[in-house]
Order: C-alpha cells, then sequence, then structure tokens
C-alpha cells in the first residue's frame, strides 16, 4: 500500500468510528429512553477511545508526516493532509493523561455548572471555572503558536479570525448598532398580544412539516424529530437530520429555529461528495455555517415577503389564536424587539449585543487576567450598557451559557459573525437574483441552488475567507450587517 492509500484506509476507519458515534448521539439527543443513559456511556466511551488511540497512534503519526512530505498528492489530497495534520497536532503535543483529566474536569463541570445556574450561586462554579480556563491555557502553550492565548482560541472556532478583527467588527456594533437598537426601543408600539397565546403542540408539528416543502428539504435523505434543543445533525450529505422543540405558549420557537435548522441542513445536503472520504467533508466553519442558518431563518423566514405568501396557510391551522391577527401585525410580533437577559431567546436587533457581552468578558479572561471574583460585575455592566437592563440574579446573567463548563472559549463570537455573514452574502445574492420576487413567488430552490453553486458544494476545499471573498467580492465587511437591519428595523419601528 502507497501512504496515500494507508492514509485514506485510517481516515475511512476513523470516520467509521464517528459514523457510529454520531448515530448513538442522535439517539440519546432524541428519543432513548432516560434509562439507557449508563450503559450508553459506557459503550460510547469503549467506542471513543479506541477511535482515539488509532488517531493518535505512531502508525498514523509516521503515514501523516509522509504525506506531509510529498509534493504529488491532487489539490483535494494535499488539502486533507494539511487538514489532519493540523487536527492531530492540536491534541499529540498534549500528554496523555492530562488529556484524560481534562476531560473528566468536564464531565464534572457540567454538572457543577446545572447545580450553580439551577441555585443561582456563581461562587459554587467558580473554582471549576478557574481550572477550565487554567487547562486551556496550559494546552495552548503546548502547541508552541506565537499568537496570544485567544487568538489561538478565535481561530480554532473560526479559521482567520483573530481579536484585531474581533474587536474591529464589535467596534463597528457598539458604535452603529447600540444606538440605533435605543432609538428601536424607545419607539415601540404596544407588544402584540397573539405572541402569548396558545399554540397546540401538534399543528405546531403540521406547520414545521409544511416548512419542509417550502425549503425544499429532502426527506429522502433528511429526518425531523424532537429535542430539549433544537440541532442539526449529520454524517454525510444523504444523512442530515435536524430537531426542533414545540412551546405551546411561544409558536415562533419550533418555526423559526426550524427555518435556523434547515439553514445548517441544506449547506450539508448540499456539499459535493468528491470530499466525503476526506478532512474537506462538512461545512468549512461555525461561523459560515451559522450565515447559513441565519439566512433561512431572518433574512428569508423573517422577512414580509416570505409571510405574503405563507401566512394564510399558518392561519389557517391556528385559526383560533390567529384569526384576529392581521399580517402587518404577524410581521411586527415576529421581528418584536425587546431587552431581554438570555441569549437565545433574544431578537435579532438585539442577539449581537448579546455575543459583544460574551466576547469583551471571554477577552477579558484571556487576555486581560480579569479575576474571576470580578466577572458577575463586568457582565452586568456591559449588560446596563448595552441592552440598558439591570442583571439581578447571575442565573440570568453569566450562568445561562453551557459554553464556558464545555470549555468552549471563543466561540461565542461565530454567532454574530454568522449573522454578519449572512448580511454580506444577502447583498452579493441581491446583485444576481430578485430574492423578494423569488421568495413571493414560493421559489426558495432558486435560492438553495444560489447558495449550493457559491457556498455549499465547497465543504471545507475553502477556507471562510476565500470563501466570502469569493462569493461577494471583498473580505469581511461588518458595514453590510449594521446597512441590513437599519434597513430592516428602521421602517418598522422608527418610520
Ligand atoms: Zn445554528
Amino acid at each position: 500500500m502507497t501512504y496515500l492509500e494507508q492514509f485514506k484506509a485510517y481516515e475511512k476507519k476513523l470516520q467509521a468510528y464517528q459514523y457510529v458515534l454520531n448515530v448513538v448521539g442522535w439517539d440519546s439527543a432524541t428519543e432513548a429512553p432516560k434509562g439507557a443513559f449508563e450503559r450508553r456511556a459506557e459503550m460510547q466511551s469503549m467506542i471513543a477511545q479506541e477511535a482515539f488511540e488509532l488517531w493518535t497512534s505512531d502508525t498514523y503519526l509516521e503515514t501523516l508526516k509522509a504525506l506531509e512530505a510529498q509534493d504529488d498528492l491532487s489539490e483535494i489530497d494535499r488539502k486533507s493532509v494539511k487538514k489532519a495534520g493540523e487536527a492531530l497536532r492540536k491534541v499529540n503535543k498534549i500528554p496523555a493523561d492530562e488529556y484524560a483529566a481534562y476531560d473528566k474536569l468536564l464531565a464534572l463541570a457540567q454538572r457543577t455548572w446545572e447545580e450553580a445556574k439551577a441555585n443561582d450561586d456563581y461562587d459554587s462554579f467558580k473554582e471549576t471555572l478557574g481550572k477550565i480556563i487554567e487547562t486551556s491555557k496550559r494546552f495552548i502553550t503546548y502547541r508552541n503558536e506565537d499568537k496570544a492565548p485567544y487568538d489561538v482560541l478565535l481561530d480554532d472556532y473560526e479559521a482567520g479570525m483573530s481579536m484585531e478583527k474581533y474587536d474591529a467588527f464589535f467596534d463597528v456594533i457598539r458604535q452603529d448598532l447600540v444606538p440605533f437598537v435605543q432609538n428601536v426601543l424607545n419607539n415601540r408600539p404596544e407588544k402584540p398580544a397573539f405572541i402569548d397565546r396558545h399554540f397546540p403542540k401538534a399543528k405546531q408539528k403540521e406547520f414545521v412539516e409544511y416548512l419542509n416543502e417550502v425549503f425544499a428539504y429532502d426527506l429522502d435523505k433528511g429526518l425531523l424529530k424532537e429535542s430539549v434543543h433544537p440541532f442539526t445533525w449529520n454524517t454525510h450529505p444523504s444523512d442530515v437530520r435536524y430537531t426542533v422543540r414545540y412551546l405551546e405558549d411561544f409558536l415562533f420557537s419550533s418555526i423559526f429555529a426550524g427555518i435556523h435548522e434547515l439553514g445548517h441542513a441544506t449547506y450539508e445536503m448540499g456539499i459535493d461528495e468528491a470530499f466525503t472520504e476526506t478532512r474537506l467533508k462538512g461545512g468549512t466553519s461555525m461561523g459560515i455555517h451559522e450565515s447559513q442558518s441565519r439566512f433561512y431563518e431572518n433574512v428569508i423566514g423573517r422577512s414580509y415577503a416570505f409571510w405574503t405568501v405563507h401566512y394564510d396557510r399558518l392561519k389557517s391551522i391556528f385559526d383560533e389564536a390567529l384569526h384576529d391577527v392581521d399580517l402587518d401585525t404577524f410581521y411586527l410580533g415576529i421581528n418584536w424587539v425587546e431587552q431581554s437577559f438570555i441569549r437565545v431567546e433574544a431578537d435579532e436587533l438585539t442577539y449581537p449585543l448579546h455575543i459583544m457581552i460574551r466576547y469583551e468578558c471571554e477577552r477579558a479572561i484571556f487576555n486581560d487576567g480579569i479575576a474571576l471574583d470580578d466577572l458577575p460585575d463586568l457582565w452586568n455592566q456591559k449588560v446596563r450598557d448595552y441592552l440598558g437592563i439591570h442583571v439581578e440574579k447571575d442565573t440570568d446573567g453569566l450562568l445561562q451559557d453551557v459554553h464556558w463548563s464545555g470549555g468552549a472559549f471563543g466561540y461565542f463570537p461565530t454567532y454574530a459573525l454568522g449573522s454578519a455573514y449572512a448580511a454580506q452574502i444577502y447583498y452579493a445574492m441581491q446583485k444576481e437574483l430578485d430574492i423578494e420576487a423569488i421568495i413571493k413567488a414560493d421559489d426558495i430552490p432558486q435560492i438553495n441552488a444560489w447558495l449550493k453553486d457559491k457556498i455549499h458544494q465547497y465543504g471545507k476545499s475553502k477556507t471562510p475567507e476565500e470563501l466570502l471573498l469569493d462569493v461577494t467580492g471583498e473580505p469581511f465587511n461588518p458595514h453590510y450587517y449594521i446597512e441590513y437591519l437599519k434597513a430592516k428595523y428602521g421602517p418598522l419601528y422608527i418610520g
């Protein structure tokens, strides 16, 4: 066997392990009985261990090194080998015992955080948080990169990003968007009352299934289920599933989380199968993935044009709850702006402010060495500055998100970046397609085809920076995002 054949055989085997773990993960998040937890966790960890040993074995590394020195590889193979090398070297420089200890720390941290959140007791989580931060910093030093630790983390979650770039992005948000949001908040009419009405679960499900048709989600390759937190799951373009949750007192949760996940799913389904056996399979980055889901959810799903076509259907399903709600009121309802404490419940306009708070806190932790005792005050001060509300309890403040207890520092900013990418992509698409007319003609497949042609098909073969440049003709430019938000929310609230 050549080194290349050997490498491909390893990769295929690693993918097989991953496939099994993914299916178990899907089962566990959707329909596995609670009682199965312990046995499943044991079986899962044995398989994960096998995969980890293969991946970090000397023979795998030797094969990889041999291929890295080879200059006759195809472009796909070369990029795949490069990605495999990058992924392995993030891990294999960490001593095995420290890696295992960190795994254990995170498993315990999950529970500690859940309890701290339930009891509104930051102090009981602080020590664990400190250990996670300290360990992530130490792991970064093993990689010997000539970069600030937080820059390393930011680049891990979104290749090419750094504090310098995010600072510039959030400066624009702080200067341009924060005053605009305040203006919107000061000009709000009365909150549409229908939002709080009762929407039976079975009917919500009927409408989400209708959305599957509207967005041309291929049910031969897809599956819709229910879970506590909505997510998209995939192993291959021929198997891309998603979940929603049905809240009977909040209709928008299933509709917009559904459309959001359909955006992620359509991306994964559109990736060229030539990348399947390589490291180039899957979406290219968190930010680009999120741009696709936000494009679906906000640019299409929360547009007036979309509901001119689909509101009658919704109304016919929820005849009781919506009989006296006209289209304009419904449109205001789905784009209702308010100051809220909780990120996952935030509207499209205030969402980036929630992310900015998290980015600035993480930056303070990793770059400015803020004492963990001072973190709640810093968080709460930023909530006052940007959203104008006072955090009463840490449960609604810095304890609300799962990310830090999972060691995922540097992840948050990709959410806001995704929305901003989506706006830049929107203006590029607008030059070639009459988006509003297409939405009104109920022809989403035309938009899907454009996205597939420009973005989806490439998988990881283009970096986020390359992709954005090729699609929009310029590097990331946050001003499109501000322009998009002002063009939408200005007329709706300020006139
Ligand atoms: Zn998402």
